[in-house]
């Protein structure tokens, strides 16, 4: 066993460690191999950085290696474009697997032999029954199945059938190769399953070499058989196909032979974490794209600014079990949070910005005032911000008529702008309809940096941007994709929040922000975390998206 302390660690010794451990305790293997097994038929979401973080995880923490497999057998779904998104997600996530990239396609021309070989045994027939005679005579959880008019096919008619089959010989749905195996038996994926079916398509990687594909059953365990993995880690839904996988190990040549376990997978509340279900909200436009920052995948996610890290952290804490869970999104956002609170450089930001005019500020005087990029990281360095007779402040830190707790702007009081001077309103200007449109205050010379002598009652602070300096731009606020906690419908566009995507385009950021790199995360002080939208922000038009608010409003107190 390793002496890593980190296999000490509670945290990660639920029943898929203690398994590995116990295998390498035994003697059962002598090395660790896992692999991811993703379909390129769409992006990585949050729920496969689980298992992505479980196999190379693990590889890692053993001393092992983990492959990435693309499981693209099936042609119609699949393309060389999912599959490069998805090397892309898993490297950003950190992790490297071991060359070469490999594809359930690589082992077309050998498991065709290992067919061949079924054949031959008595052990898989092809069956010219319709999809639906397939179908109805599988029987049900309390029926046994039928046994099929060609299971006793003769093995040279068998072997020449598939001849054909493999030769074009017949149409989509004309035959299948099945498995022999027992249609009376209680696990329904034991009823003869298919293992070859016909598929008139183009198959992305080997063209038209081949028209007849194999089933995701017959590829998946004998993949990792031929690669020689140790430990295949899939989904609770695998659980009663691993009797299926079992049988075809065992009766076929193969270089070695894998264990299965099964975890279960992850949900995360006010969204899906599937495939079909988001490829759904792409195709009928209900978002942008793949990469929307609405979007569990991780490159929304990336889009959005997660950064990897906190999306690790947040798939060792969930741990693993057998039992399949809804995971509250605040795990994921606090995570984010703490790390960004500690990382992120602070600058200010306007995002709904309001006039407010220093009447006793000299009009053409500049200040660079300094400020620390970090307040409790001073290697982070300091930052310089003008100052000016004219500022914006947000809409929201100033009243008219203040209610009792507020403690912002409002006539006749005085409030700190962050690292300045202290300014109180004297006079308000507002427009016909008395919504006020510009703030008038003195400020106090004497304060320089907001200092102010503590018997001088101060209630806020606010932070601010020189209007002359300030550098224009669109601001994102996102919130939950849906609107159900625990979306269950098949259509999740109709359960599309509507709220989940605010838009703000008259946002004044302080001037370094225009320097800033297209990865940078900042804390925008007071309104949240944020960084520039990959795709739509230009030089000229900063477009920055919200990656998580300050502080969880659902949840005040975390
Ligand atoms: P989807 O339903 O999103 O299409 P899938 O299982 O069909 O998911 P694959 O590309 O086959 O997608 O998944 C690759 C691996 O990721 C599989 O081993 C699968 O078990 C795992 N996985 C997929 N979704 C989740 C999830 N929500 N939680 C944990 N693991 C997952
Ligand atoms: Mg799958």
């Amino acid at each position: 066993m390793s002496s890593d302390p980190r296999h000490q660690d509670d945290r990660i010794r639920d029943f898929i460690h203690k398994r590995v451990d116990e295998d390498l305790r035994q003697g059962v293997v002598d090395h660790i191999r896992t692999r991811f097994p993703p379909e390129p038929n769409g992006y990585l979401h949050i729920g496969h950085a689980k298992a992505v973080c479980l196999n190379f995880g693990i590889a890692e923490e053993y001393g092992g290696r983990c492959n990435l497999r693309f499981d693209d057998t099936n042609p119609e779904r699949e393309s060389a474009a999912y599959a490069q998104a998805i090397e892309e997600d898993i490297r950003w996530l950190g992790f490297e697997w071991e060359p070469p990239l490999r594809h359930a396609s690589d082992y077309f021309e050998q498991l065709h032999g290992y067919a061949m070989q079924l054949i031959r045994d008595k052990r898989a027939y092809v069956d010219s029954q319709s999809p639906e005679q397939l179908r109805a005579t599988r029987g049900t959880l309390t029926q046994p199945g039928r046994d099929s008019p060609y299971r006793d096919r003769t093995v040279a008619e068998n072997l020449e059938l598939f001849e054909r089959m493999r030769a074009g010989a017949f149409e989509e749905g004309e035959q299948v190769l099945r498995a022999r195996i027992d249609m009376n038996a209680e696990n329904l994926n034991l009823r003869d399953p298919v293992i070859y079916r016909i598929r008139k398509r183009a198959h992305h990687r080997t063209a038209t070499r081949w028209c007849i594909y194999p089933t995701y059953d017959f590829t998946q365990c004998l993949s990792d058989a031929i690669e020689g993995v140790t430990h295949s880690l899939c989904t609770l839904e695998f659980e009663d196909h691993r009797p299926l996988y079992d049988w075809f190990i065992e009766h076929l040549p193969v270089p070695s032979r894998p264990r299965q376990y099964e975890f279960a997978r992850l949900n995360l509340d006010y969204t899906v974490t599937s495939k079909r279900l988001l490829a759904r909200l792409v195709e009928d436009g209900a978002v942008t794209g793949w990469d929307d920052p609405r979007m569990p995948t991780l490159s929304g996610l990336r889009r959005r600014g997660y950064p990897p890290t906190a999306i690790r952290e947040f798939c060792g804490r969930i741990g693993l079990t057998k039992k399949d869970t809804r995971i509250d999104c605040r795990l994921l956002e606090n995570l984010v949070r703490a790390e960004l609170d500690r990382t992120a450089p602070r600058a200010m930001a306007v995002t709904r910005p309001l006039k407010l005019v220093i009447t006793n500020y000299p009009r053409e005087q500049v200040e660079e005032l300094t400020l620390p990029r970090h307040p409790k990281d001073p290697d982070l360095g300091e930052r310089t911000v003008p100052f000016s007779n004219e500022l914006y402040i947000e809409q929201d830190d100033f009243h008219l008529d203040p209610p009792p707790r507020f403690r912002r702007l409002a006539p006749g009081r005085e409030v700190r702008l962050r690292g300045a001077y202290l300014v109180s309103c004297e006079r308000v200007v507002e427009d016909a309809r008395g919504v006020p449109t510009e703030v008038h205050c003195r400020y106090d010379p004497a304060t320089r940096g907001g200092v102010a002598p503590p018997e001088r009652k101060v209630r806020g602070a606010l932070h601010w941007v020189s209007a002359r300096h300030a550098v224009n731009a669109e601001i994102r606020l996102y919130d939950h994709l849906l609107n159900s906690p625990e979306p269950t419908g098949a259509d999740p566009a109709a359960d599309l929040n509507p709220d989940s995507l605010e838009t703000l385009t008259q946002a004044k950021l302080e001037p370094g922000l225009a320097r800033a790199g297209l990865t940078e995360r900042f804390q925008f002080e007071r309104t949240g975390y944020f960084c520039q939208d990959s795709r739509d922000s230009r030089p000229e038009r900063l477009v920055f998206n919200r990656i998580v608010s300050l502080r969880d409003s659902r949840n005040p107190a975390t």
